[in-house]
């Protein structure tokens, strides 16, 4: 789960985590006023999406006195911003930050993530803050360092150390770049995060290190014993179609092709994408049913496939293992009278009670092709919708 710049700077500063001062808005009036209680000579108006690369997009602007502030506010609010991050559809600004205004003096990048060859959290950082990180990667990757950190010791200040002497911190600013360092991997591991992530963390003028942005997404698993942050959720800034999914314990991500797929098992609908790819299809979605799919959530994953305009036909690839292939039958057969479906559909089952599975979509009198390998139904799908 995602959250916004705002929201990931509240909790830091719990940590102890320096951050500028600022405050959320949600229409002009209330970002003047939010600028007037700042009361500081520079102010930054920035809007909070989903999604980085907001500066370059004029998402993030500077005001030097209020009607300034009541300028950008206007202009940014209900613009539909498109970053590299966003896709070409962008996102519309429904809130913005306004912040205290900083007297930059350089720009660092510091980052959190799980590395998953060394199963531990390693903490990352560069003095190419600011811009893309992923082109530093690229291009210059000696400018990354990292530190991989033991989770009995936790970050140890040596390493926070290492990390801000090897990117060039200035001597008088080593302290609190490590008091920040430390307090941002006492966030990562308390609110179980997945990723945090300051580009830029800044030294100012007057010597302070500060968080300047912030990306902080949080492992869905653990939602459970982090209730303050599942209520930061922000469902304007989700797909519909995979919010509902959730409802219903489907994982579904939406896709651009015209395919729909209907899978049970996350290796599986990989799978299956891959052999849709490979015959040059276009899978419209990912979609796990789980292992203990039921008519009920039959139709729903068939409902929320079809609320995707692009999709013209529907693959459903099962194996029938904790399942049987009987029960999905009967599932599809009634999702597909319910919803009255008229697209294509191939289906293809396997394993516990095939041919039980298979009588059942024969003998229901519905336009099912079935198939009876994952290759053979992804050639069919690909060929019924051309
Ligand atoms: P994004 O990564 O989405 O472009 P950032 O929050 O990193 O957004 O802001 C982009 C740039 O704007 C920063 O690199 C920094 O130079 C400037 N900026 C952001 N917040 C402030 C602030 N409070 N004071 C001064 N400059 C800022
Ligand atoms: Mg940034």
């Amino acid at each position: 789960m995602n959250i916004h710049e705002y929201q990931g700077k509240q909790i830091m500063s719990d940590f102890g985590v320096p951050v500028p001062k600022g405050f959320v808005a949600y229409s002009v009036d209330e970002a003047v006023e939010a600028a007037k209680k700042l009361d500081s000579s520079v102010t930054v108006v920035k809007a909070q999406i989903h999604a980085g690369g907001r500066g370059k997009a004029g998402g993030v602007k500077i005001a030097k006195n209020l009607d300034e502030v009541r300028t950008y506010a206007d202009e940014i609010l209900g613009k539909t911003l498109v970053t590299h991050q966003t896709g070409p559809e962008g996102k519309e600004v429904k809130r913005l930050l306004i912040e205290e205004g900083c007297d930059i003096k350089s720009e660092y990048y510091v980052g959190l993530v799980l590395d998953r060859a060394t199963s531990k959290v390693t903490m990352m950082a560069s003095e190419e803050g600011g811009t893309e990180i992923e082109e530093v990667a690229e291009k210059t990757p000696e400018k990354i360092f990292k530190e991989v950190i033991d989770p009995v010791t936790g970050m140890t200040p040596y390493q926070a150390r290492r990390l801000a002497f090897n990117i060039n911190i200035p001597k008088e600013a080593v302290g609190k770049a490590v008091k920040f360092m430390l307090g941002l991997y006492d966030v990562f591991v308390q609110k179980d995060c997945s990723i945090a992530e300051i580009n830029p963390l800044v030294t100012t003028g007057d010597g302070n290190v500060l968080a300047l942005d912030s990306k902080l997404n949080f492992d869905d698993n653990a939602l459970y014993r982090q209730k303050d942050i599942a209520d930061l959720r922000d469902f304007d800034e989700e797909d519909p179609k995979e919010v509902e999914a959730s409802n219903f314990d489907l994982s579904y991500i939406a896709l651009d092709g015209n395919i729909g797929c209907m899978v049970n098992g996350a290796g599986l609908a990989m799978a299956t994408m891959d052999t849709i790819k490979h015959y040059s299809g276009d899978p419209a979605n990912f979609l796990d049913v789980g292992g203990g799919a039921t008519t009920e959530k039959v139709t729903e994953a068939f409902k929320i496939i079809l609320s995707d305009d692009n999709v013209k036909g529907i693959f459903v690839n099962i194996f029938g293992g904790i399942m049987k292939c009987d029960i999905i039958a009967e599932g599809v057969v009634e999702a597909t009278k319910q919803i009255g479906l008229t697209l294509p559909l191939v289906v293809r089952l396997e394993g516990t009670n095939v041919e039980a599975g298979k009588k059942i979509l024969d003998e229901s009198g519905l336009n099912i092709t079935s198939a009876d390998s994952m290759a053979n139904g992804a050639q069919k799908i690909v060929e019924l919708v051309k």
